[in-house]
């Protein structure tokens, strides 16, 4: 009996320490709502129709990257066309027309007033710690490259979207950013970051609406902060991991800056139908299945929250 309690506990403990590996994803959708990053990672869920806008940026960023490496340009049109997900249909089409033309405009653009990569795009994974404290957490991330600018290095993240955007500071509440800047920073000097605008537009229209570069600086102060924010989020998190009960559910961020959560029909509705696990949990699907059995067993989410939601 003592011999079956004593491997049951060798076996929490085991399944507890697992090195765990996160993205910087894991960790917006986890400041905001512990729930939305739990099924993010752990039980690592995503619904099984990608977002047209998701699909839209993915590729031209695709591109865009392939750009800056080869500085080929029929290769990188050929890129976001030929590996664009099916099916194809009217509207994916239109969709795939104006990617081409953001791509096209862009790459006119860069062609003249090129962007000084020093280093590629390129994925970084480091061990989640603190002054020698550690968790069996990992991020594993990528960022868009480094660019030289009046002689200093700046962490290049690469902006899809309106060009009208005002990002004229660096901001803490840039938390994606932030860490990314604070894992660079601690392999090499940087100065700020570079937000590196891609307009989305219908045609190609070099003279208009491609888009513009800012240099924003900051200071270590900065980074560091971002460091230390990401710490009790990481403690919080390896509870979570096996204790499914500590993965709370904040509806205040069910529908935040104008998107739904890509985990509402489950977490709301109660529904697992539109969604499939994906790969990245260190966990078996016996385990990810168990741990939402009891999400769903809990209800988390009150009645009244599930009746208003799924009512015509
Ligand atoms: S639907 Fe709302 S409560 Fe549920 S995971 Fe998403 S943000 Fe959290």
């Amino acid at each position: 009996m003592l011999a079956g309690k004593c491997l049951m506990f060798l076996v929490e403990t085991l399944k507890s320490t697992k090195i765990f590996p996160t993205n910087i994803t894991t960790w917006c959708f986890f400041r905001t709502c512990r729930r939305a990053g739990v099924l993010h990672s752990v039980v690592a869920i995503e619904p099984k129709t990608k977002n047209q806008h998701i699909i839209w940026k993915g590729q031209l960023l695709k591109a865009v990257r392939h750009w800056h490496k080869y500085g080929h340009r029929e290769q990188a049109e050929a890129l976001l066309v030929d590996t664009w997900p099916g099916p194809w249909d009217l509207e994916q089409t239109s969709y795939v027309d104006k990617a081409l033309a953001s791509l096209r405009a862009y790459m006119n653009r860069d062609a003249h007033q090129p962007l000084e990569l020093i280093y590629e795009a390129h994925l970084f994974q480091e061990p989640i710690t603190r002054s020698g404290r550690f968790t069996p957490l990992f991020l594993t991330d990528g960022v868009d490259g480094v660019a030289i600018h009046n002689n200093k290095a700046y962490l290049v993240v690469h902006r899809v979207g309106p060009e009208l955007e005002d990002l004229s500071v660096f901001s803490q509440t840039e938390f994606a950013t932030a860490l990314r800047a604070s894992y660079l920073s601690m392999k090499l000097e940087i100065a700020g970051v570079v937000y590196n605008r891609i307009v989305l537009h219908d045609s190609e229209t070099p003279e208009n609406g491609v888009g513009k570069r800012q240099y924003l600086p900051f200071g270590q102060d900065q980074l560091a902060a971002s460091r230390n924010r990401l710490w009790p989020l990481a403690k919080s998190f390896n509870l979570a991991k096996t204790r499914p009960r500590l993965a709370k559910a904040n509806d205040a961020a069910c529908h935040q800056d104008g998107k739904t959560c890509p985990f509402y029909d489950f977490c709301v509705k109660g529904t697992l139908k539109n969604y499939r696990f994906k790969g990245g949990s260190p966990l078996s699907d016996e385990e990810r299945a168990d741990y939402l059995d009891v999400l769903l067993a809990k209800k988390v989410v009150p009645k009244n929250k599930i009746r208003q939601a799924i009512k015509p």
